[in-house]
């Protein structure tokens, strides 16, 4: 249910309204409009009837249900798209565009430090790459699992560049939580719900991505698991789904982008890298992303994609990056968007 508080309502009756909703055994969530604030409840569908009778309550206006049953990532708790910070100086949900770009996995330093710089200069602001690697073979490099955080983090300080890294085992959120400034949910976790719930505890913001095969209500339903944990900082990422096609190593969704910004208020990215496999489709993709009102990218770069230990065939090299950059300057200006 939402309990929307009347313009100028007193914190001492909002702190009330949320003191009745945690006495009725619910969760409460506010929600900070420019004019007025919101309260979620949420908790057990069953006693709506209940919570309806805070309608009475000094400075409520209305009592209404939350019809989807993602309740806090929905369109009805809040109308506005979210805007917040990912790490300092990067705000995602508003008029900049944000895109993350690195190797698809940590190699060496000189390999990660030479990736962060070109993509710093080509003008991404979030440096990605992983030091666990969710492979679907247990034969293929798995990642230098901390030692690829140490370098992360020593690549992060010489170039400011904030990290976004995936945590695959929830045994391993403490430590990467300790070096990441976004932690990664990779597509065969979205329903690790344990997982989910550890991130929603902790506190970081965290890049979601869709599932090969998980439908918008279900990716959403994960984004839930998250945000009623306490965690309001969730960015999807639509990165392919799987279909009959082979042409390409996934296929794109690209209507996932406003579909999932009908239906929710949180920020979406694309990924065109892990949904093409070819590094030739990135730039098309990156530039349909922009046209569809995705609010960012996340692009694998590496500076020899021929010798990359996971994923070169769909890396950019550095230069082709900042060719993308370049054009994507001009579509995120007809999209109305700053790059
Ligand atoms: C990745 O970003 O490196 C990755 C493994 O992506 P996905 O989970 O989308 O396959
Ligand atoms: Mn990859």
């Amino acid at each position: 249910m939402i309990i929307v508080m009347k313009k100028g309502a007193s914190d001492a009756q909002l702190a009330e309204v949320k003191k009745r909703i945690s006495e009725l055994g619910y969760q409460s969530h506010v929600i900070h409009g420019e004019t007025r604030n919101v309260v979620g409840a949420v908790g057990d569908e069953r006693g709506k009837e209940i919570l309806q009778s805070l309608e009475v309550l000094p400075g409520v206006e209305n009592v209404v249900p939350i019809l989807k049953p993602f309740k806090l990532a929905s369109r009805e708790i809040r109308a506005e798209p979210s805007c917040f910070e990912l790490a300092p100086g990067v705000m995602i949900g508003g008029d900049a565009l944000v895109v993350m770009a690195g190797p698809c996995a940590v190699e060496s330093e000189e390999q990660l430090l030479s990736a962060a710089i070109a993509v710093k200069a080509a003008g991404a602001t979030v440096l990605r790459g992983g030091a666990f690697k969710p492979r679907s073979s247990p034969y293929s490099f798995q990642g230098l699992e901390e030692e690829g955080l140490k370098l992360l983090d020593r690549v992060r300080s010489v170039t400011g560049l904030p990290i976004v890294t995936e945590v695959v085992n929830p045994r391993d959120v403490e430590l990467v939580g300790r070096y990441a400034d976004i932690m990664q949910v990779g597509a065969r976790n979205v329903q690790n719900f344990a997982l989910l719930k550890m991130l929603g505890q902790l506190g970081k913001p965290v890049l979601l991505k869709r599932g090969m095969s998980t439908t918008i209500q279900e990716f959403l339903m994960s984004a839930e698991y998250i945000l009623s944990e306490g965690n309001q900082r969730v960015v999807l990422c639509e990165r392919g789904i799987r279909t009959f096609e082979t042409a390409t190593r996934n296929t794109l969704d690209i209507s996932a982008v406003p579909v999932l910004k009908e239906l929710s208020h949180l920020p979406v990215i694309i990924d065109p890298s892990h949904a093409t496999g070819h590094a030739s489709l990135v730039a098309p993709m990156s530039y349909a992303a922009v046209a569809a009102g995705a609010d960012g990218l996340i692009i694998e770069v590496h500076p020899h994609p021929e010798l990359a230990s996971c994923d070169g065939p769909q890396s950019l090299r550095p230069e082709d990056f900042a060719l993308v950059m370049a054009k994507l300057r001009e579509y995120a200006v007809v999209a109305g968007r700053k790059l």
